[in-house]
């Protein structure tokens, strides 16, 4: 499903094999997730995309060919590909142990293509073995809703009461994790979105209500899914003083002004973004263990442009996945 620019839809087409180049592996996808980022680049809210493009950075498969000099995995070997797909190693970012902000860094499914297609071909340096208790569609939402989402969530340190804004596929992952830390989850969602706040209610959080509304008490920290800027005042107001308000999204509205009052208080805001192998090797580790159980809805390859539609209005419990093979 190839992407042509900003305003038009995915349409099918048949492109080249992929061949793997050096270090690279090529993959026959067979499930992958599909993530509000893919939604922005669509709409054009994220500059410069490679065009045309295949989107998709949450990709299942398994191992069809070896490039040269590509030794990590073998050929029927299952791997998933995350949405950090190649850094530099040499900037002053990837030397400190921060390769999510590496000043060249390139993206699956943005500037590299992604899984929205049969085959790929991959980084395997940037690859990553997957647990092997869960199917392909239930661990390709792993691969960024929940990597994102923990990464966004150790950034709160051992705030014990959480409040998650936007209960999408990232957030209904995190309560898991953060329940299964013993953390109190308070779940946010659009106003009127019951079925929304009963979801989040059956995956532990103690109170769900709109993002309009206060807690019943305070919270130590606060994680931002949905891209809306009017969330960041709400939240901070929310937050106790010293508490942490972060934003997992890679794209957000304009946030409109606020009081100095809401961030005094030695309450900080910070965003999160993109991920590094450490934090890849980590929450595939984790995962299991919990384990965290991932809500999906299924769509065709060819439905692409549906389940991107229904991500939009908010109609998705969980994580849509394209299963592809
Ligand atoms: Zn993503
Ligand atoms: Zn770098």
């Amino acid at each position: 499903m190839i992407f042509s620019g900003a305003g038009t839809p995915l349409r099918a087409a048949e492109l080249a094999k992929p061949e793997p180049g050096t270090g690279q592996v090529r993959l026959q996808v067979q499930a992958c997730a599909v993530c509000r980022t893919d939604l922005h680049i669509v709409d054009g809210e994220l500059p410069d995309p490679k065009l045309p493009l295949v989107l998709g950075h949450q990709i299942v498969g398994v191992v069809s060919a070896v490039g040269t000099g590509a030794s990590r995995f073998s050929v029927g070997e299952r791997v998933g590909v995350p949405w950090l797909g190649w850094t530099d190693g040499t900037c002053r970012f990837c030397r400190s142990g921060r390769e999510n902000l590496c000043d060249r860094a390139r993206f699956t499914g943005y500037q590299i293509d992604g899984g929205f297609a049969e085959e790929t071909v991959a980084d395997e340096r940037y690859c990553l073995r997957l647990p092997e208790s869960y199917s392909d569609l239930q661990v390709a939402p792993l691969l960024c809703a929940g990597l994102i989402g923990y990464r966004s969530m150790r950034m709160t340190g051992d705030a014990e009461r959480l409040g998650l804004y936007g209960f999408g596929a990232s957030a209904h992952i995190v309560a898991q994790v953060a329940r299964w830390q013993g953390r109190r989850v308070f779940a946010f969602t659009r106003a009127g979105d019951e079925e929304g706040q009963r979801f989040a209610r059956s995956l532990g959080a103690e109170w769900a209500g709109s993002s309009t509304e206060r807690p019943p008490e305070e919270l130590d920290a606060a994680i931002i899914f949905a891209p809306v800027g009017e969330l960041i005042p709400a939240a901070l107001a929310a937050v106790a003083k010293g508490g942490v308000v972060v934003c997992a999204g890679i794209h957000m509205s304009e946030i409109p002004a606020f009081s100095y009052d809401l961030l005094w208080g030695e309450r900080a805001l910070r965003s999160v973004a993109n991920l590094t192998r450490q934090d890849g090797e980590e929450f595939m580790e984790l995962a299991p263990q919990v384990p965290v159980r991932t809500e999906i809805r299924e769509f065709r390859l060819d439905e692409a442009n549906e389940a991107l539609q229904h991500l939009r209005a908010g109609e998705l419990r969980g994580a849509a996945v394209l299963k592809v093979a």
